[in-house]
């Protein structure tokens, strides 16, 4: 057993060797969860062993300090962390202690609840209204001038928007990045070979101190105001936190707009219930928790500091939604259209409550683009629903024992030789009978967006296959209410339900019937402009590849598969399958863009700035193919914007109104168009 002084020497070297990664080279090896338990475990043993406490441990210190090229700045005052809560029970001992102090004036007081945006905390000084100043925080005393750097950013008042500005004064804030633009960023940099940034916060941290005020501009940091400091003796004139958070707007900073006013320490814990299960997903950048101030102003000063914190502040923090682990394997999963696509195998771990051992890695390009080894260290996010995925490794932590790790030559469920497509993006296994896509084929053939047969879901097609009744498509068709009956959990009502709507099915149109089949590249978007062309499957069977492609909104990669899948002996076999059990290979007339139908049915769309791969013009099509409409000007009433490069005015309105933004991909996406590289 180490003695509590051992512990606290090693537990001062892992948290040191981490703010090392952390504040100074932007490039963390543990996950936040790790170093908050290390930090947590070494206060109590503080706490409990007195004699062992270092005047320079890290549980007195913020941050770290300043070793830039950069000039240092005094802060006028020191720029402090804020102390933890982990649960609900945590958050309540902080009321406690508080009113032990202040007394019951604290619950009186009531509570402003802000998200803990996680970004870099900033000191702003404004003279005579002017930005004069920008610093980091730097361990809270001393920060980095970065002023220059500061002023690139858009979000950042140059001069308060009032008339009567204060003398002097220091705004504080948050500086951070969106998951967009920090994607974006890392994209460029892995182009350009440069180290990628582990997650938004180092990577704006990283944005920040550089000493080049053009690469700030170009990184788009943004902000928010969530605290000000006046010059000393002077006493400002709002009272409360949620008042001076309404003077910050006013003064022209954006402020987070989801912050709220509760009266006891019950609503704080909804509101904290709240954005951790639901808003959190939904946010365009990252968070970490929802901090909690007493709202009355008078009574923080009373309360005051203790150390490093504020006894009148506390974040509740979330639990993670990253989590560091090992890479054990990447195996390759074999999707519906015979798309094989890697996933990465995890030395399990719980994050935000849940087991993860498997994550998405996309595709072959991703893998190679991240550099992704086998055995690495990764880091994983898991937020909301989202299945989880694997940011990057962490390259620090290889030892030579890390394998490359390459596509097999061999489908892993059939055998069969791979094929790539043309430019090499896609790899899938060709043969239209494998198992490996069997499942999810069938899953996809019988889902609302296709043939749409009510109750012939996941489990029940499990229980088809396992009993041997379906092998593919046409079999379905072939199922009879005694057969159906016997199987597990059915009874005479739902299978003569079922089998109703089985029959139903085979009256589908044509375009259903194609999106169900599963043709690789043919999305819900390709099937609608086939259908409606050729009419009938016979003709779309019988027609060549250049035929096909020379249909509006069809393209070459579309125009193989199709003639490829249709030249197939097992597709020429289930096309009369399906044909002997009577199903629809008719597109019925008459059915055209906003008629109700179609993906995006009702949704009212803007398009601006210029998309990667789609012309303005084919974007417009393709929204209105899909039954949507597309109007020039961004209103409440906008379903959602696509934005391309250089998007302007139009875009800033979006985020204005929290109309929600889109890109190209994703358009494609909902349109039923595959997207170009996938
Ligand atoms: P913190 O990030 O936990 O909390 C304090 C900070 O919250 C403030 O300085 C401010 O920047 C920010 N903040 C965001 N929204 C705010 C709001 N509305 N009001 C007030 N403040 C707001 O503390 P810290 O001292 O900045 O950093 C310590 C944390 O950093 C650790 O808890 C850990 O999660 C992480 N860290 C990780 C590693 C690692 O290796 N993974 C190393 C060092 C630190």
């Amino acid at each position: 057993m180490p003695t509590p002084d051992d512990r606290a020497r090693e537990l001062r070297r892992l948290l040191e060797h981490a703010n090392h990664r952390y504040y100074m080279l932007d490039a963390p090896e543990i996950s936040d969860r790790e170093y908050d338990l290390m930090m947590r475990e070494l206060r109590d043993i503080e706490e409990k062993y007195p004699e062992v406490r270092t005047a320079d441990s890290p549980t007195q210190r913020v941050g770290a300090p300043v070793q830039s090229a950069l000039t240092k700045v005094v802060h006028m005052v020191p720029m402090l962390s804020l102390g933890n809560a982990f649960d609900d029970d945590e958050l309540r001992d902080w009321e406690v202690r508080a009113v032990r102090v202040a007394g019951e004036e604290v619950r009186a007081a009531g509570y402003t609840a802000e998200l803990k945006i996680d970004g870099n905390a900033v000191n702003l000084t404004y003279e005579r209204g002017l930005l004069v100043r920008g610093a980091t925080r730097g361990d809270g005393l001393e920060g980095e001038d970065v002023t220059v750097n500061l002023r690139t950013i858009h979000d950042i008042p140059l001069r308060l928007n009032t008339p009567n500005p204060p003398e002097f004064i220091e705004v504080r804030g948050e500086c951070y990045m969106t998951f967009d633009g920090f994607e974006k960023l890392n994209d460029r940099r892995r182009q350009d070979g440069e180290k990628v940034f582990a997650n938004p916060r180092n990577s704006a941290a990283g944005s920040l101190r550089t000493l080049d005020p053009s690469i700030t501009a170009r990184r788009r940091l943004r902000f928010f105001g969530y605290a000000v400091e006046p010059a000393p003796g002077v006493r400002l004139p709002f009272k409360t936190q949620w008042a001076l958070l309404d003077t910050l707007e006013g003064w022209g900073f954006p402020v987070e707009p989801h912050r709220r006013r509760c009266e006891t320490l019950d609503q704080v814990v909804a509101f904290v219930q709240e954005v951790e299960h639901s808003l959190r997903a939904k946010l365009a950048f990252g968070i970490d928790g929802v901090v909690v101030k007493v709202d009355a102003r008078n009574v923080q000063d009373e309360l005051g500091d203790v150390g490093r914190e504020p006894r009148w502040a506390i974040a509740r923090k979330f639990a993670p939604d990253i989590e560091v682990t090992r890479l054990l394997d990447i195996k390759v999963n074999v999707g519906r259209t015979g798309a094989l696509n890697p996933y990465a195998a995890l030395e399990p771990v719980e994050i935000g409550g849940v087991i993860v051992k498997l994550a998405t890695l996309h595709n072959e390009a991703l893998v190679r683009q991240k550099d992704l080894r086998v055995g690495d260290w990764v880091q994983v996010k898991r937020a909301g629903e989202v299945i989880p995925q694997v940011i990057g490794p962490i390259p620090e932590r290889r030892d030579g024992t890390e394998r490359e790790w390459h596509m097999p030559d061999r489908c892993p469920a059939c055998d069969t030789p791979i094929e790539r497509d043309a430019d090499q993006a896609a790899v899938y296994c060709p043969n239209v009978a494998c198992p490996g896509r069997q499942l999810e084929g069938l899953v996809h053939f019988a889902s609302g967006g296709a043939m749409d047969i009510r109750g012939l879901s996941y489990a029940r097609i499990r229980q088809f296959i396992d009993a041997g009744l379906v092998h593919d498509f046409g079999d379905i068709f072939a199922l009879t209410i005694e057969q159906v009956v016997e199987l597990d959990r059915f009874a005479q009502k739902s299978a003569e339900n079922l089998i109703a709507a089985i029959t139903a099915a085979k009256q589908q149109p044509l375009m259903r019937l194609l999106n169900g089949l599963g043709i690789l590249h043919v999305g819900e978007m390709a099937a609608q402009l086939l259908a409606r062309h050729f009419r009938t499957l016979d003709a779309i069977a019988q027609s060549s590849e250049e035929q096909i492609t020379s249909v509006r909104g069809v393209g070459e990669i579309i125009g193989r598969s199709v003639a490829t899948y249709f030249a197939n002996d097992t597709t020429k076999h289930l096309v009369e399958k399906l044909r002997a059990h009577g199903v629809n290979f008719l597109e019925p007339a008459g059915k055209h863009a906003g008629d109700g139908t179609g993906s995006l049915a009702g949704k009212t769309v803007v398009i601006t700035g210029t998309l990667p791969t789609v012309s303005r013009k084919a974007a417009t099509e393709m929204v209105q193919n899909a039954g949507g409409h597309v109007t020039s000007a961004v209103s409440k009433s906008t379903s959602f914007v696509v934005a391309g490069s250089d998007a302007g005015s139009k875009l800033d309105r979006a985020r204005e109104l929290k109309v929600e933004v889109i890109d190209e991909d994703e358009l494609l996406r909902r349109a039923g168009a595959e997207p170009k590289n996938q």
